[in-house]
């Protein structure tokens, strides 16, 4: 049974106003344990709506999600999705508001009931999985950490509710270069060590190539392609037609040599390469 699995999803914003907008037209998409994706498109293209979705945010128009085999998109309790679909949105960190850090990434854990042994296991096993060392940070309030750190918080949060799932929306937005570079290996380290299943979205087919095991492409709404990594590269052609750029599949490219992927080369450049 796929741990995620989206039938005929179709979602219209404002139907029957002025301000009608199609923003998924009946994307279909299984989502197996041990995935890590890259879901990539561009602004508009219907990620954000897709994603929200998985754990409930909002209801389809038409269509079903399950979930772990039950289906969410008739009414019943939403914690329970949110425990089994962890969201981090972007900017997470404008979502911190405890005093300290240990606070913060207990709140989740506190509000569904546990004991406090549970809540403090919890929230040491995240932040290590965060790579933040428990007893340098627990005490420091939230707002006083960089902006790599502070995500690394938000993040963590979301990881103390157990997720079997992981979505982050735009992990690296506004991050400079090692603020990402920190976001990246923490999402490889929560795949390899926290045997979590990972969808990331993004725009950038740069960075889902350093990443991601499999990629699925939005455009105007709909799933254009879906497959692993090295094999939706070879699909360049159709890739500049949604105008995902040749810079954006160059330096695709690029990374995708460096894992030392078997791609065809011929339409890059050698210094680029
Ligand atoms: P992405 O995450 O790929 O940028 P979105 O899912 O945010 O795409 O948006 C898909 C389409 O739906 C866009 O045309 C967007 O303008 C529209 N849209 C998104 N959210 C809303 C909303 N709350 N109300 C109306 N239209 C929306």
């Amino acid at each position: 049974m796929s741990l995620i699995e989206v039938k005929n999803l179709t979602h219209i914003y404002g139907e029957g106003t002025v301000f009608e907008k199609v923003a998924l037209e009946n994307v279909s998409l299984t989502v197996e344990k041990g995935d890590l994706i890259g879901l990539i498109g561009h602004t508009g293209s219907g990620k954000s709506t897709l994603i929200q979705h998985l754990n409930g945010l909002i209801k389809p128009t038409s269509g079903e999600i399950l979930v772990d085999g039950k289906n969410i998109t008739q009414k019943g309790p939403l914690i329970d999705i949110r425990q089994k679909v962890g969201l981090v949105f972007q900017y997470p960190e404008y979502q911190l508001f405890e005093e300290t850090v240990e606070r913060d990434i207990s709140f989740g854990p506190v509000n569904l009931g546990l004991s406090s042994e549970e809540v403090d296991i919890r929230v040491k096993e995240s932040m290590e999985l965060v790579g933040l060392d428990y007893e340098i940070y627990k005490e420091k309030s939230p707002f006083e950490l960089s902006g790599g750190q502070k995500r690394r918080v938000a993040i963590a949060g979301v990881i103390a509710m157990k997720p079997q799932v992981l979505i982050l929306d735009e992990p690296t937005a506004g991050l400079d270069p090692r603020g990402r570079d920190e976001i990246f290996s923490e999402i490889k380290n929560l795949y390899e060590k926290g045997n979590m299943t990972i969808i990331i979205v993004s725009h950038s087919m740069e960075d889902m190539a350093k990443l991601a095991k499999r990629i699925v492409v939005m455009n105007h709404g709909k799933i254009v392609m879906d497959g692993e990594t090295r094999d939706i590269f070879k699909r360049e052609k159709e890739l500049v037609e949604i105008g995902l750029g040749v810079p954006q599949i160059t330096s695709f490219l690029i990374e995708l040599k460096r894992r030392g992927a078997d791609v065809n080369t011929d339409c890059i450049t050698v210094e680029e390469a």
